[in-house]
């Protein structure tokens, strides 16, 4: 016990309140953890309107390791935010796959690991919305959508934290300094910065930007995705995806009108969006290359989760979270 007999509140600040910063905030909060969070609010990749749990890949039909896993412990995080009473609209209906050609089913059938649940539609399933020249349609019925900054709100909330909005300009093992010079001083400091941390950090990587047409209607209950993707998202749909060039650092939010043009070529190629309308436009980068860890310096981190934030994210700070293990009480 230290002087004066008190018990020694272990304090954890977690930088970012992204799905990853929220996610080890409520999973070190779980294990007993008086966590502060520390957000800029500004520039979260996890605010897209409606994420998908999308374990096939992009184009390539690649599909992550801990792809079942991610997808698990996603939505068994959404059930625990549920059964706490906070509301997060979101849709375990499974994502719809349309391929152009022989060759496309080729690549992803070989890629597919035998305890991923799939299935190949006959064309007398496929959904009336499908629009196209499709060749086939894999379902992922363990797939959905996730509404991504009810999830991130509901997560900080369920874990009791402490909001700080700011930006931190020194984040050390032992403590995080804020803009206005407010030092916060922790046993356990995870930074989760995303792509704008990570080009504040003075970092370079690779920052790709995308964009979201917010629909005044859900073209599609279950998501289809191929090269853009189409959803819904709790207040109508979307229908966007990140296509712009990769730069070496974060950039504000833009949406060229040549990227405009081709967003919606793609959209038009997966649904018929005659009379559909727009509400607006949410634009976001996320960072490749997946940090997850102890740094050399004794800063934790979890970064990098590219376009996974929410296959991945969920599970990641859960393994996170318990390998920096519980607090050591009366230190
Ligand atoms: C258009 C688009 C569509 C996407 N679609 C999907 C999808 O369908 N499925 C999917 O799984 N993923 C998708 N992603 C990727 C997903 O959004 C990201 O992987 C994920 O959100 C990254 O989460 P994060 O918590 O690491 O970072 P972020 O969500 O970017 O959060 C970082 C937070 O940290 C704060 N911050 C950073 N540095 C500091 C600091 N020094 N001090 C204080 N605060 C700080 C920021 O302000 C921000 O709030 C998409 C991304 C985009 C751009």
């Amino acid at each position: 016990m230290p002087a004066g007999g008190e018990a020694r509140v272990t304090r954890a600040v977690v930088v970012g309140a992204g799905i990853a910063g929220a996610s080890v905030a409520y999973f070190l909060g779980r294990l007993g953890w008086a966590v502060t969070v520390v957000d800029a609010g500004e520039h979260a990749a996890s605010h897209v309107p409606s994420a998908l749990v999308n374990p096939v890949r992009g184009q390539s039909g690649g599909v992550d390791a801990r792809a079942v896993a991610g997808m698990a412990a996603t939505w068994a995080l959404v059930a625990e935010v549920e059964a706490a009473g906070l509301s997060v609209p979101h849709g375990r209906t499974g994502i719809l796959r349309p391929l152009p050609d022989d060759r496309a089913r080729a690549r992803f059938e070989r890629k597919l690991p035998a305890d991923l649940p799939h299935r190949w539609l006959d064309r007398a399933e496929w959904p009336a919305e499908l629009e196209g020249d499709w060749a086939h349609a894999l379902l992922l019925p363990d797939g959905g959508w996730v509404a991504g900054p009810a999830l991130c709100a509901a997560l900080v909330v369920l874990a009791g934290t402490e909001v700080v909005r700011s930006r931190a300009e020194t984040i050390t093992d032992t403590a995080v300094t804020l803009s206005d010079g407010q030092r916060l001083t922790a046993d356990v400091v995870v930074t989760c910065g995303g792509s704008v941390g990570s080009t504040w950090a003075g970092e370079t990587g690779t920052h790709r930007m995308g964009s979201m047409l917010r629909l005044d209607r859900a073209v599609t209950a279950r998501p289809l995705s191929f090269g853009a993707y189409l959803a819904p998202d709790g207040a109508g749909g979307t229908l966007g995806g990140t296509f712009e060039t990769p730069s070496p650092v974060w950039e504000p939010p833009r949406l060229p009108l040549a990227s405009l043009r081709w967003l919606l070529g793609k959209g038009e190629a997966l649904a018929d969006l005659r009379g559909v309308g727009v509400r607006g436009v949410w634009t976001g980068s996320r960072l490749s290359g997946l940090r997850c860890g102890r740094r050399p310096d004794g800063v934790w981190e979890l970064t990098g989760l590219s376009s996974k934030g929410f296959l991945l994210g969920p599970l990641l700070a859960r393994e996170l979270s318990h390998e920096i293990g519980r607090p050591s009480r009366g230190q």
